[in-house]
């Protein structure tokens, strides 16, 4: 068996084609999408992760707006700031850069973001929203993932998906997103007993952990599709070991290349799409 390799990287690649097509048309109408982005503090990963998502933006036509807030901003600082956004006309999407310092109310802060500009999917409405299959914009790493398995076509429907992780950015959304595409759903967790064989059984397997190959290559069952989200610079691994899936899965995505450029690129789809609402 020769596991199929979902390319993320490509996907972003040819996805930015069309986004950039769309751009100019709104723009032709003298609409630029813009995205507002957050950084709260110094953190060097935050600070990188932000500049990529704004060099997107430039890439594909799309203008950013960039708000820099020391890293002793207050809970009510950052909710002046998200209001402001939120009332200006020409901002369409408000990305507030995960995690902010600890002194600071992250779950207020990500709610103060008006529904139809969370264009990362951060907010406790735009979550339920989702979950109930109304109108929203899913949370980008997951949504990302989403549109990798329906680009190759992979089926979801009855088959089994065992979702490692249960953050409210990615496990918990992934598991929805999956539900709602008719998988049969476990979501396992650091408490979780027994992993291997809850893996073992799964059609569908996505790492979402943040601890380098975390989960074994001989715990996924023969023919499993492979969805690995984790990244970690420093081990050159994702959260599943990936050595040899080759011969062990029937489609897998690289890490780097795989699950990543599909975050962003659905970061930058999504505030496009709330332009397009607006005009
Ligand atoms: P997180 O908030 O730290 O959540 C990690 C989850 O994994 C938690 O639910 C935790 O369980 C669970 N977990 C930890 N150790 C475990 C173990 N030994 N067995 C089973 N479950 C365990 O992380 P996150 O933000 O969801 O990110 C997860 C991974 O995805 C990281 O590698 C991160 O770098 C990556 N990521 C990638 C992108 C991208 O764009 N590619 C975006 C976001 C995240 P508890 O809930 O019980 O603590």
């Amino acid at each position: 068996m020769s596991s199929k390799i979902l390319d993320g990287k490509a996907l972003a690649k040819l996805a930015e084609e069309d986004i950039q097509t769309n751009v100019s048309k709104l723009k032709k109408k003298g609409i630029t999408p813009t995205l507002a982005t957050i950084l709260v503090g110094l953190d060097p990963a935050s600070a990188t992760y932000v500049k990529m998502k704004q060099n997107a933006c430039a890439r594909l036509g799309m203008k950013s707006i960039a708000v820099e807030l020391s890293k002793d901003t207050t809970t009510e600082e950052l909710l002046e700031s998200i209001d402001s956004l939120n009332n200006d006309e020409n901002v369409h999407g408000i990305l507030l850069q995960h995690p902010v310092p600890s002194q600071i109310n992250e779950r207020k802060c990500f709610d103060a973001i008006n529904v139809q500009k969370d264009v990362d999917g951060v907010t406790c409405l735009g979550f339920g929203q989702m979950t109930m299959g109304e109108e929203a914009f899913g949370s980008c790493t997951p949504a990302g993932i989403m549109r990798i398995l329906e680009h190759y076509q992979i089926e979801i429907s009855g088959k089994a998906a065992v979702v490692v992780g249960r953050s409210p950015i990615l496990g918990k959304p992934m598991a929805m997103m999956l539900l709602n595409k008719n998988a049969t759903v476990t979501i396992c967790h650091s408490r979780t007993k027994n992993l291997e064989d809850r893996i073992k059984n799964a059609d569908i397997v996505v790492g979402a952990v943040g601890v380098p190959r975390l989960i074994q290559k001989d715990w996924i069952k023969e023919g499993a599709v492979v969805i690995d989200a984790g990244y970690h610079p420093a081990e050159k691994c994702g959260d599943i070991d990936l050595d040899g899936i080759d011969n062990i899965a029937s489609a897998h995505t690289p890490v780097p290349g795989g699950v990543g450029p599909m975050t962003i690129n659905t970061l930058i789809l999504n505030t496009l799409m709330a332009a397009q609402k607006e005009n």
